[in-house]
């Protein structure tokens, strides 16, 4: 599956933190990810990302365009409610596509979580639900 992992900077500790605790379950997958929040869980693990452009030059709209063209399968967003970001319009943006296709997404680790271990029980395809 295409997982995209996206963190803002208050919460990159965490995002790092947890790449390192379900590295054994994201190495099976493909791996996408805002620049910086690539470059640092990068140097963490072992683990292989391809990386947009930072997320306020343009890697949250990248990451919502590959949403577009259902190329994602789960995005994880650890995103930081009491920090205004500059880039907040790419920021719902990229939220809004997630819903409009469907796609599944964790914006705090307690569902990242779920959604990992859940994801290294028994694969899914969100896109048998969807109608359109
Ligand atoms: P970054 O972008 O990983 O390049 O910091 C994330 C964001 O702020 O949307």
């Amino acid at each position: 599956m295409n997982i995209a992992l996206i963190a803002h900077d208050k919460k990159k500790d965490e995002m790092v933190n947890f790449c390192i605790a379900y590295e054994p379950i994201l190495k099976a997958h493909t791996l996408y990810a805002t620049g910086t929040t690539g470059r640092r869980i990068m140097e963490a693990t072992s683990l292989h990302i391809k990386r947009m452009k930072s997320g306020p030059y343009g890697g949250d709209q990248q990451i919502g365009a590959m949403i577009a063209d259902d190329l994602i399968d789960l995005v994880i967003f650890l995103r930081d409610p009491l920090t205004a970001q500059p880039h907040e319009p790419d920021i719902t943006a990229l939220l809004r596509l997630a819903d409009v296709y469907g796609v599944p997404l964790a914006t705090n680790l307690g569902t990242a979580e779920v959604l990992l271990r859940s994801l290294a029980e028994e694969p899914w395809d969100f896109r048998a639900l969807r109608h359109t």
